[in-house]
This record gives C-alpha cells, sequence and structure tokens, in this order.
C-alpha cells in the first residue's frame, strides 16, 4: 500500500510543476483534484478501512503526511494567484495612486450662533454682563412687573404659550430684565439672550425664535445714550455707513418707547422689494425704562434711570443672509446650512 502513497505523491509533485498559478480558477480546481470530497488523496485516507487492523495506523500516518504536504503546497500556489490578481490589477492601471484622498467634509456654525456669537462678543467689550435667564417664566416676570397688566393684548391665548396657571414659555426675554434688577444694584450693564416662543407661525414669524434683551441702569442715563449705543451696534452688524432712525412706539415696560429703523442692507436706503421701497427696516424696540419697572424690582426710579432695548437674531440674521424664511433657520436642512 505504501507504493500507492509513494506514486500519488509523484504524480502530485509533477502536477505542481505544471499548475498555472496566476489564475485562481485553476488553482481551486487543482485543490479539489487532491483534497476534495472525492479528491485522490482524500479517497486514499478512505481506503485506510479496508486493510488489516495491524496495518492502518502505519498507512492512515503516511496518508496524513501526504496530506498535509500537499494543503501546504496549495496553500502557497493560492498566495501565488492572489499576489498575481493584484499585479494584473495595478499593471492595468485599475488604481491611481496620485488622486487625493476621500476627504472629510467640514461642519460649519448655524448663522444663528455666529450672530449671538458676535453680540456676545461686542457687548462684553462694551462692559455688559451676560444673563441668559429662564426659558420658563411665571406671569409675574413674563408680563406683570413689565408693567403690562392683566388685560394688555399681548396676554391674549393667541400669542402665548401657557403652561400652567400662571406659567408660560417666555414671550420675550426682557423677563430676565426683572431677574437681574432684584438681584443687582445700580449702576450695571447687561444683555439677556436667548429663545422666546410665541404662538405664531408664517413666513417671518416662527413659534420659537431668538432674542437679544440690553438693559443699562445707572445715573443720568438718557435717551441718547441708548440712540449712541444702538448706532455703534449696528455698525458692528451691518457695516459702517448704514443709519438708525427711531420712530415713536410702545412698549408697557419703557417710557418713551421706539421701533428702531436701519437703512435698507439691500438697496442702501434707495428704496427696493425687499424694504417695500421705504429704504428702511424695522430691526428691534427699545426705550427708557418705565418708572413703574423700577418700582417693581425696589429700585430707585427717582435717583436711577436706564434704557432698555430688544432685538430679534432671527430677523437680524435673515437680512444679512437675504434668508427669505425664518423656519429655514430651524429646518435643518444640510442644503441650507452647508451655504455658512
Ligand atoms: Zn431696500
Amino acid at each position: 500500500m505504501s507504493e500507492k502513497i509513494e506514486s500519488l505523491k509523484a504524480a502530485f509533485a509533477e502536477d505542481l510543476k505544471n499548475l498555472d498559478t496566476s489564475a485562481a480558477d485553476k488553482v481551486d480546481a487543482f485543490r479539489v483534484k487532491y483534497l476534495g470530497k472525492k479528491g485522490l488523496v482524500t479517497d486514499l485516507l478512505k481506503q485506510t478501512s479496508t486493510l488489516p487492523v495491524e496495518e492502518r495506523p502505519a498507512f492512515g500516518k503516511m496518508v496524513n503526511e501526504l496530506k498535509a504536504f500537499v494543503a501546504e503546497c496549495i496553500d502557497k500556489a493560492i498566495e501565488t494567484a492572489k499576489a498575481a490578481a493584484l499585479d494584473k490589477k495595478l499593471s492595468e492601471g485599475n488604481v491611481d495612486v496620485t488622486l487625493p484622498g476621500d476627504g472629510i467634509p467640514a461642519g460649519s456654525t448655524h448663522p444663528l450662533y455666529d450672530i449671538r456669537e458676535e453680540i456676545i462678543d461686542f457687548f462684553s467689550q462694551m462692559g455688559f454682563e451676560v444673563d441668559f435667564g429662564r426659558d420658563i417664566e411665571t406671569d409675574w416676570y413674563n408680563f406683570e412687573a413689565l408693567n403690562t397688566p392683566p388685560d394688555h393684548p399681548s396676554r391674549d391665548m393667541q400669542d402665548t404659550f401657557y403652561l400652567d396657571e400662571g406659567v408660560v414659555l417666555r414671550s420675550h426675554t426682557s423677563g430676565t430684565q426683572i431677574h437681574y434688577m432684584e438681584t443687582h444694584k445700580p449702576p450695571f450693564r447687561m444683555i439677556a439672550p436667548g429663545h422666546v416662543f410665541r404662538v405664531d407661525n408664517d413666513a417671518t414669524h416662527a413659534p420659537m425664535f431668538q432674542q437679544c434683551e440690553g438693559l443699562v441702569v445707572d445715573e443720568n442715563i438718557s435717551f441718547a445714550d441708548l440712540k449712541g449705543v444702538l448706532q455703534v451696534f449696528m455698525n458692528k452688524l451691518f457695516g459702517e455707513g448704514v443709519k438708525t432712525r427711531f420712530r415713536p412706539s410702545f412698549f408697557p415696560f419703557t417710557e418713551p418707547s421706539a421701533e428702531m429703523d436701519v437703512s435698507c442692507v439691500f438697496c442702501g436706503g434707495e428704496g427696493c422689494r425687499r424694504c417695500k421701497g421705504t429704504g428702511w427696516m424695522e430691526i428691534g424696540g427699545c426705550g427708557s425704562v418705565d418708572p413703574n419697572v423700577f418700582k417693581n424690582c425696589g429700585i430707585d426710579g427717582e435717583k436711577y434711570t436706564g434704557f432698555a432695548f430688544g432685538f430679534g437674531l432671527d430677523r437680524i440674521a435673515m437680512l444679512r443672509h437675504a434668508i427669505p424664511e425664518i423656519n429655514l433657520l430651524t429646518s435643518n436642512d444640510e442644503r441650507f446650512l452647508k451655504q455658512f
């Protein structure tokens, strides 16, 4: 029986010499021929059981040694075939190693975040403290302390989200002023950026948007100080040369009150479609602090005066980037956000 093993080993060696190792399919067929279920080596192994019992161990050992040798040779042939395939692919030019790699897409900051940071930077440099306040306010802080009597239209359920009796999602950042005045003694300067909530939803109004409130209280603070600060602020936001104008208005918590306009950032004041031909765009409200508000916070209104102002950050972002719809700012649409 050992001659059978020797002759198979010799036949295998001869066969291996002629194997084309550059073709993976030929190498695989070669493996099946010797080691497959009906392969030549496998067949020899099966014959062990036909031998007399005393001959089986020695024969089995020899066939297994042959099997290990054959398997090793075939593994080498498979490696050679793989290397040959890679060489072929490279030589055919399928891989251009001079091409740049895949870039990692870089994100960018949100336009509202940028504007908020810019505003905080600007006012911090002018000595204003930043107070973010809280999203949920009681009726007292959102309305009453701000001199908004119970029958005021802004208290209507249409405008304000009520969470509970006497508890609201703040409809403006002005409540932060009250908290601040209760806990600080004049003189002080502060801003209160934050989210505000209103029952409102169209192209220019969203149920949630960002405001920034400002408050200055000291002796001899006048409306002229307010105008000066806001003019410098507008120059910072929209560039030197932007004009401002103040129109009389009404807010319960300031007296006198004004709406502030800036010269149209699109046409420079000439008049265009965006400013409806007026050359001006409304940007925010402001005024001198109403003595009643001081009284509600325990501040001496005879000794101190002050001014307050408030802007919508979304409005500023829309003007600066010519964004047509406020909801784009919170839509999380990558096509929109990638533009910044
Ligand atoms: Zn215009």
